[in-house]
């Protein structure tokens, strides 16, 4: 057994982002999990005796809890430290190429992508790594694309404080490529635009910014 946390009765928010309460604490819902994910195993016929099996629901359990699906949890949520804009920069700044590693909520397998996100700084600018962690923290739930690019798109307005924001996702989904239709070529592109990046002159800067590498 894993040591008790102390997080119970903590809020959690769904992936919607909409707040519901949750009594469960990280350790019961390991156990739970577990618990399930051996149950799965075993009607699929595998041998939860095996020596390579045997770990398995255990380590899945963690690993969606503590990893994969860990934003989903509100305590999990970045700190977006903001700093003083003191050399008055006011151009856009793109940060590109953000590993995305999420999960699609209708498969719960993976979708695999880069997210390119851009502001312009007004009296604040954020700590360049706040934006990685804060793409990472929206795609640690089970995900549509959709929803994961307005979503980092709002986290970073909220931080912010103000709309001159844009976020790019292009990703590939492994329910797509791997099973149904099995296009391994297709990729899905979705956008958000805001204040100043709804004129063409900004966006198409930052459309041409994201493209460069490619
Ligand atoms: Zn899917």
């Amino acid at each position: 057994m894993e040591k008790s946390d102390t997080n119970l009765g903590e809020v959690l928010v769904n992936s919607m982002g909409e707040q519901v309460s949750q009594a469960l604490s990280d350790t019961e819902k390991i156990e739970r999990i577990q618990y399930h994910f051996a149950e799965i195993m075993d009607i699929l016929g595998l041998d939860l005796t095996d020596d390579s099996l045997k770990g398995t629901p255990k380590r899945v359990a963690k690993m969606y809890v503590k990893e994969i699906f860990s934003g989903l949890q509100e305590k999990n949520k970045p700190e977006l430290t903001l700093f003083e804009n003191t050399y008055h920069y006011d151009r856009m700044l793109v940060e590109k190429d953000i590993t995305v590693y999420s999960n699609c909520e209708h498969h719960f397998v993976p979708i695999i992508g880069r997210a390119h996100v851009a502001y312009f700084p007004h009296d604040h600018v954020i700590g360049l790594s706040k934006i990685n962690r804060l793409v990472q923290y929206y795609a640690k739930r089970p995900q549509v694309q959709e929803r994961l690019t307005v979503q980092i798109a709002q986290g970073l307005k909220e931080a912010l404080g103000h709309d001159d924001v844009a976020v790019v996702i292009e990703a590939d989904h492994l329910c797509v490529a791997s099973r149904g239709i099995k296009d391994t070529n297709s990729k899905t592109v979705t956008e958000s635009f805001s204040g100043k990046f709804k004129l063409d002159t900004y966006r198409e800067n930052f459309l041409a910014q994201i493209a460069n590498n490619k």
